[in-house]
């Protein structure tokens, strides 16, 4: 099946940020970067008229834009609106991988039925980013990976651009190496030593001659010369699953021992579901008895979950349903069935409760570690 890939980049991220959270420098060159010494770390359009670029040494930017408001780098800040960008994203599809701070891919093979022609939709991911966040993202839609990255790079700010697989050969006759991505200086001179001005003229080296140079790379390079590129959209994985498990000093009919380490897994888990921002909706208990013979029992929710109080009582309840004639061996607890869409970011207006003392408490064992912080039951007969 012939795929389709959208490429989304935010236009200017940090200075489009600062611009965005203090509409006095709007329309102003900024740029951000570290102290005097260091280097820019973007660049608004407005600063990049006057030849600032990132990677650039701060005083070199200072003296092609003497009156550019120089700002620090809040990465946090950055950080936290990129989560919302690929928030917004996700509600598109989950097969999303996100590739910088500010860039991702989409596979939107098929999605017609539901968002409308690959343009429609590249102006719905747009004009919802725009809505939501008040900044503006290029888009570029291409058949695969590498032409998409190229597509919406080319027209920025604020673009649009498709290509469509019966343009890919001129497009790539009229593209200069240098807009190539992932080709460096080094590579690009390479190129241009043999005279390869465009990407297509690529194609026309002999292979052994562009892996002499270039080795493995130069190999590729003739593949993306020709347009091709099978490379996958590779969601950001979720795991299969999360659990925890461990086995007793002594084989055990204790349920109030067992309880108690059920406990203990299931807070283990709902901490590690909440720092990847995951929830999972089945739940499942294994039990291996002193003969080493095991069982394994589960329920999936009508919800999807990461509090530690939800997985445990559902632990408890197959515990409680499992007739215990063997002493145990071992026992452990899992959280499966992830939902993707809830792989979002906390907010302090989540109204579930159980939610919100979860955070508190991994806030808390973050700071003092594990053994300032442990539940009522936990602590009754230590
Ligand atoms: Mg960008």
């Amino acid at each position: 099946m012939k795929r389709i890939i959208a490429h989304i980049d935010m236009d200017a991220f940090y200075s489009s940020i600062e611009q965005r959270d203090n509409p006095s420098l709007k329309g102003k060159p900024v740029i951000v970067g570290k102290g005097k010494r260091g280097v820019v770390s973007a660049a608004s359009y407005e600063a990049r008229a006057f030849g600032v670029r990132s990677a650039m040494p701060i005083f070199q930017a200072k003296k092609l834009c003497p009156n550019g408001i120089f700002l620090p780098v809040r990465i946090k800040r950055y950080q936290k609106v990129s989560k919302q960008v690929m928030e917004i994203l996700k509600g598109f599809t989950p097969l999303l991988e996100q590739i910088s701070i500010d860039e991702a891919f989409l596979d939107i093979t098929g999605m017609e039925r539901l968002f409308g022609p690959p343009k429609e939709l590249g102006v719905k991911i747009k004009k919802e980013i725009f809505e939501k966040l008040s900044l503006t993202a290029s888009v570029g839609i291409a058949p695969n990976k590498f032409l998409s990255k190229i597509a919406s790079d080319i027209n920025k700010p604020d673009a649009l651009t498709i290509i469509e697989e019966k343009d890919i050969k001129e497009f790539l006759e009229h593209l200069p190496v240098s807009k190539l991505p992932g080709v460096g200086e080094k590579t690009l001179l390479y190129l241009e030593k043999l005279g390869t001005l465009f990407v297509s003229d690529i194609a026309k080296v002999p292979e052994r001659v562009l892996t002499k140079g270039l080795g493995k790379w130069g190999k590729r390079l003739i593949q993306l010369s020709l347009g091709i590129d099978d490379s996958p959209v590779v969601p950001n994985s979720l795991p299969k699953s999360v659990s925890a498990e461990d086995t007793f000093k002594e084989d055990t009919k204790d349920k109030k021992l067992i309880n108690k380490m059920l406990l203990l897994q299931s807070e283990k888990i709902g901490e590690r579901l909440r720092k990847q921002k995951i929830k999972g909706k089945t739940i499942t208990l294994k039990i291996k008895f002193g003969d080493f013979s095991q069982i394994s029992r589960n329920i999936t929710l009508s919800y999807y979950t990461n509090a530690t109080k939800v997985i445990y009582d559902n632990a408890l309840n197959l515990f409680e349903n499992v007739k215990i004639d063997i002493p145990v061996r071992l026992v452990g607890v899992g959280v499966s069935k992830f939902d993707i869409h809830e792989h979002k970011q906390y907010t302090l207006f989540e109204d579930d409760k159980f939610e919100l003392a979860d955070i508190a408490v991994d806030k808390i064992r973050e700071r003092f570690g594990e053994k300032y912080l442990k539940r009522g039951t936990i602590l009754l007969d230590e």
